[in-house]
């Protein structure tokens, strides 16, 4: 085979390269710390990655948010994410439900966490390659009730997925949903990812 060589699978990103240190950074415990702190339950996961750049070299599995609300299936995510995640539900999230239904959060349905690939449609590595970002496909209440992330929810639902949306926009820097593109139609995608300006893309 002759011609130029193949472009690269994925794009190396500034967080592809970084090693990983012997003892786990201050930020890292810190994080932890405050996620005790919240309630949630988590462990200590193997560190992830791959020659094509996907790193995640202090990852957590988390399986729960808080005390109450758990995380199905467990995530293998970072820190930050989950810290994020589970603020959110405390301040938002759990509020919401129990002002919309009359029922406490008791689990939130995660689609991935960390996953080694690109952002749909691109070589760019995506935010899950990180283990920077969660995808949450539905809620469950403490009656049973479930709600799902969709194009066209229930009125009551609408108004909840509208209010944790709106919400996740600032703790998380970029938050998709239905609507955003034919990718987020069944749940929103939220990510932690670094940007120059710290600013936000909520679509
Ligand atoms: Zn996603």
């Amino acid at each position: 085979m002759f011609g130029p060589p193949a472009p690269p699978r994925m794009l190396p990103d500034p967080r592809s390269n970084a090693n990983r240190p012997a003892e786990m950074p201050q930020a890292e415990t810190a994080c932890r710390t405050r996620l005790k702190a919240l309630g949630a339950a988590f462990e200590e996961a193997k560190p992830q990655g791959s020659s094509d750049g996907c790193a995640l070299p202090f990852p957590i599995r988390l399986s729960r948010l808080s005390a109450a609300v758990d995380v199905e299936p467990d995530a293998i995510i970072n820190c930050a994410a989950a810290e994020a995640a589970a603020r959110l539900t405390a301040d938002v999230i759990g509020p919401a439900a129990k002002a919309t239904f009359g029922e406490d959060l008791s689990g939130v349905d995660q689609a991935s966490a960390y996953v080694c690939r690109p952002r749909n449609g691109t070589n760019k590595l995506s935010e899950h390659a990180f283990g920077n970002a969660i995808d949450i496909a539905s809620f469950t209440l403490s009656k049973g009730t479930s709600v799902e992330v969709e194009p066209a929810p229930p009125e009551k639902n609408a108004k909840f997925l509208m209010a944790v949306r709106k919400a996740a926009c600032g703790p998380f820097k970029t938050v998709l949903g239905p609507g955003s593109d034919a990718d987020h139609s069944r749940h929103f995608h939220l990510d932690l990812a670094p940007r120059r300006n710290g600013g936000t893309f909520c679509k």
